[in-house]
């Protein structure tokens, strides 16, 4: 499917309408698919592939949809203006972030990653969301290095959708310690957040945590409990700690 999209109005009603046909075509395709895998047998490597699965589409679709916009997608690996704020995820996204962690990266990257989650983690302590929410600063993200995603192939669905158009705006609202919110095209949004929706409630529809959960906090547990993974598979409720309020989501809209 190519895009037409007019960058002040948007994509044309005809145009959007397509789109978001294709978007719940897409839901209901990967959630039906995931059910079956996740019902025929639980392991980590189905889970993996569940989220490899989507990340591939979702890059595939998100470039189709991304030829002919009337203005460049500005984000590329390297930049990371836009990488201090509350990134959410649901825990299998988590689990394939974690190994991404454990298995693609040195020793070093890994330490710094670790020293950085442990730290936001202490940060996160005893502040409210909001309170959290309000200084972007101190929410760098522990897998930005040298401002570089160092995990950029396991980069979040969020991370992937989120898109800006003019990077001197970045620049400029990180240098004032101000949010981010320059994701221009709603439609390349929903291609990863389509994703995000299959993979969560497949997985409540078998019993297991699929509700949104903070990035760091969910990797500062990970990192505590070797045995989490087993633990979720088996219905436990292992990240309760790390769910973000739900009233402050609602307001803030991340
Ligand atoms: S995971 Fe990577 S892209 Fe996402 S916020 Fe962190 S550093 Fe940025």
């Amino acid at each position: 499917m190519k895009s037409s999209v007019d960058f002040v109005k948007g994509p044309s009603n005809e145009e959007r309408k397509k789109i978001d046909l294709y978007n719940r075509g897409v839901v209901n395709f990967y959630k039906a698919k995931f059910l079956k895998d996740l019902k025929s047998e639980l392991n980590q490597e189905v889970i993996l592939n569940i989220i490899d699965t989507c990340y591939k589409h979702g890059d595939n679709y998100f470039a189709e949809l991304s030829i002919d916009l009337p203005n460049e997608i500005a984000c590329k690996k390297g930049c990371g203006y836009c990488c201090h704020t509350i990134v959410m995820v649901t825990p299998a996204e988590l689990f394939y972030i974690y190994n991404y962690i454990m298995t693609s990266l040195d020793d070093l990257t890994r330490a710094k990653i670790f020293g950085g989650i442990k730290n936001q983690v202490q940060y996160f302590h005893g502040r409210s969301w909001f309170e959290i929410y309000s200084n972007p600063r101190k929410l760098r993200c522990p897998m930005l290095i040298d401002f570089s995603c160092s995990i950029y192939q396991a980069r979040t669905f969020v991370c992937r959708g989120y898109h800006g158009i003019k990077k001197n705006f970045c620049k400029n609202q990180y240098q004032n310690n101000l949010h981010i919110s320059q994701a221009n095209y709603g439609h390349l949004v929903d291609v990863y957040q389509n994703h995000l929706v299959a993979v969560g409630e497949a997985c409540e529809e078998v019993g297991l945590e699929g509700d949104y959960i903070s990035l760091v906090k969910g990797l500062g547990i990970l990192i505590d409990q070797p045995d989490a993974m087993e633990k979720w598979m088996n219905g436990e409720k292992v990240f309760a700690d790390a769910a973000v309020d739900k009233a402050f989501l609602t307001a803030v809209q991340i």
